[in-house]
């Protein structure tokens, strides 16, 4: 059991106002799959992030493997994946016996290189193979340099597909974040900014397509009275209880977008201005939800580790992490192409190696977030030279 006073890196925040819709699913006896709740979220979704079609479903991993789906990823394709990301962005990719091929970050928002994306893409197409998709994460919710993106794939006429399961509330020039690519995905799974306890949805201007993936998502069933299918579908829809959570959850998404970003703000301030910390920059022109603080220390001039930090605050019961692992550094990835930011020089490593993610919890209390503060700088003032 952990105790009750554990600060946790990111962890559910309800607001009070799931049980209402949840309450009238049960009214209505609507707990089957389906349902107002269900259709309603799809809506609010929609119109939150002003795009014409959402598609609520059991996990932001099923929301890509369905945009994999409607792009006709098949066996022997190839799709191309951030590779500083969470193994949920490229497992979709292998679902499909498909190829990833990993793209490294860049500095002024940690996502994918547009540099390394162009050779990627150059000798894709040298070699006569392009990808069917481009898979984008924004890390922490920090958007990826979507405007050279989406110009150098559209050169190319490859898809793209936003992997926004971190970035949902977040904006890049005016527009939200997952609103961009072909495909949008969002996730509610327990530690995102909002949460449904578990679910995820796909989005797109598309209406037919995401017709159609409704139609996989609900065992690809014909419309005939007997049960008839002619391909393959799966179970991913969400239900009408869970849609109802998310509903409740939707209204204070605003809010909780504000409080992640106040986080940060403290963080920032107390150390900001340290030598050898640097926070996740946020790009000229676009809004983070901050969904985690994340940040690098370089213990060559702090005197401390990450990983310090990291045990020191697990002795006070409080969660940290490190950056994500690398998918190139994956041993389920071994034998995937990688390309890195300029030939000789990774930058994805780097963060990895450096990176760590501080407790962003939005229902995390100021004082227990100055505890955290006091910690680091405990650490960091005992250890300077
Ligand atoms: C959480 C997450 C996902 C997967 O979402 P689930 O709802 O947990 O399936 C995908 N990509 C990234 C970057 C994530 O952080």
């Amino acid at each position: 059991m952990q105790s009750k006073d554990r600060i946790f890196l990111s962890s559910p925040h309800m607001s009070g106002r799931e049980q209402k819709y949840i309450q009238e699913a049960f009214d209505l006896n609507w707990i089957a799959p389906l349902g107002n709740n269900v259709d309603g979220f799809e809506e609010e979704l929609a119109e939150y992030n002003s795009i014409s079609n959402a598609a609520v479903v059991i996990s932001g991993t099923a929301a890509i493997h369905l945009a994999l789906k409607l792009l006709n990823v098949n066996a022997g394709d190839v799709v191309f994946c951030s590779t500083l990301t969470f193994v949920a962005s490229v497992n979709p990719v292998l679902y499909q016996g498909a190829t990833p091929v990993l793209i490294d970050s860049e500095t002024d928002t940690w996502n994918m290189s547009p540099e390394a994306l162009k050779r990627a893409l150059w000798e894709a197409k040298e070699n006569g193979k392009l990808p069917k998709a481009v898979i984008v994460v924004h890390l922490y919710g920090q958007s990826a340099k979507m405007d050279e993106i989406m110009s150098i794939c559209s050169s190319y006429n490859v898809p793209v597909i936003e992997d926004a399961a971190e970035s949902l509330g977040s904006e890049y020039k005016g527009r939200k974040s997952g609103t961009i690519g072909d495909y949008g995905i969002y996730s509610f799974n327990g530690n995102k900014i909002i949460t449904t306890s578990g679910g995820g949805a796909l989005v797109s201007n598309d209406k037919e397509a995401l017709q159609r993936a409704r139609f996989l998502a609900t065992q690809a069933r014909d419309p005939a009275v007997h049960y008839q299918h002619s391909e393959i579908g799966y179970n991913y829809r969400m239900s009408n209880i869970v849609a109802g959570i998310g509903r409740g959850q939707l209204e204070v998404l605003d809010e909780r977008v504000e409080q992640r970003r106040a986080i940060f703000e403290r963080y920032y301030e107390a150390f900001g201005k340290i030598e050898g910390i640097t926070f996740q920059p946020e790009l000229e022109g676009t809004k983070s939800n901050r969904w985690l603080t994340a940040l690098t220390i370089n213990p060559n001039i702090t005197g401390i580790t990450r990983n310090d930090i990291i045990e020191r605050l697990a002795e006070e019961d409080i969660e940290a992490r490190p950056v994500w692992k690398p998918m190139h550094l994956q041993p389920l990835f071994e034998n995937v192409k990688y390309y890195s930011h300029e030939e000789k020089n990774g930058v994805s490593d780097y963060l990895f190696e450096y990176g760590i993610c501080l407790p962003s919890g939005s229902n995390m209390e100021e004082d227990q977030q100055q505890r955290v503060i006091s910690i680091i700088e405990n650490l960091l003032n005992s250890n300077s030279k």
